[in-house]
């Protein structure tokens, strides 16, 4: 029996017969792997701090005769995000994150990038007076810009001029006034916006959520983002549908 070390995010429980679940664990050595886990208290009770969902933990996994599936020899907490789980639209928005991060973090396959901006942002919707959306909206574009779907605002992708104000967002690049009229599937976008825009895709992650918004310009940016993300993906998240009817 080889074991093997690991960190990671749990990003995902399914039951398993009576006793057991299957977690998801995004990590930055494994990649995405799934796991099957029986540690409950009392069978029937929870699961160990170390092996809920949304933990941040160390594993000694092993693998199974099972296909694929690992098995847990060991877990330790390393963050429980406690603050987190203990909001109700915490849990919501990082119920979506989650959903993102299954979606594109592959089996097996290292993303330790991915891994980092989800944990920067599961610290941030933990902390007092989070502002949720300022954290989904930078979540998106810089899921985008990880994803290789950064829009570049630059200049007009038509004329070349330098005055950008329209996001063409199929394509992820820049209309000027007049050249943006001429398209369809575009989204008019003021300085301010563009600016925003310009500071998420190029910030490092421990200053990223530090720029000034106002509320109004923060729920455009935040509707952008979201569509923006939902177009490059090409899908749709049943919690980002959830997260929209709770607000
Ligand atoms: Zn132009």
């Amino acid at each position: 029996m080889k074991l093997v070390n690991a960190t990671g995010l749990i990003t995902k429980e399914v039951k398993y017969g009576d006793n057991s679940r299957i977690i998801t664990i995004i990590s930055p050595e494994l990649g995405k792997i799934s796991a099957i886990t029986n540690k409950y208290k009392g069978g029937k009770g929870k699961a160990l701090p170390s092996l809920q969902l949304f933990s941040y933990s160390s594993f000694v996994l092993f693998k199974g005769s099972e296909k694929g599936l690992y098995h847990i020899n060991e877990a330790d907490i390393i963050e429980p995000f406690k603050n987190l789980r203990e909001d109700l639209m915490g849990i919501v928005y990082a119920s979506y994150f989650c959903d993102v991060a299954n979606h594109i973090v592959m089996e097996n396959e290292e993303n330790p990038e991915f891994l980092r901006l989800i944990l920067n942002m599961f610290y941030a919707l933990s902390k007092k007076d989070a502002n949720f959306d300022k954290i989904k909206t930078v979540f998106e574009w810089k899921t985008a810009v990880l994803e290789g779907y950064a829009p570049d605002l630059e200049k007009c992708s038509s004329c070349g001029a330098e005055e950008v104000s329209y996001l063409d967002l199929g394509r992820g690049v820049g209309l000027c006034k007049n050249c943006g009229k001429d398209y369809a599937g575009v989204a008019e976008i003021s300085r301010n916006i563009k600016e925003a825009i310009k500071y998420i895709e190029n910030a490092e992650l421990s200053k990223v959520l530090s720029f000034e918004i106002s509320d109004k310009l923060c729920e455009y940016l935040n509707s952008l983002s979201e569509i923006y993300l939902r177009m490059h993906l090409g899908t749709e998240f049943k919690t980002l549908e959830y997260l929209k009817k709770m607000k």
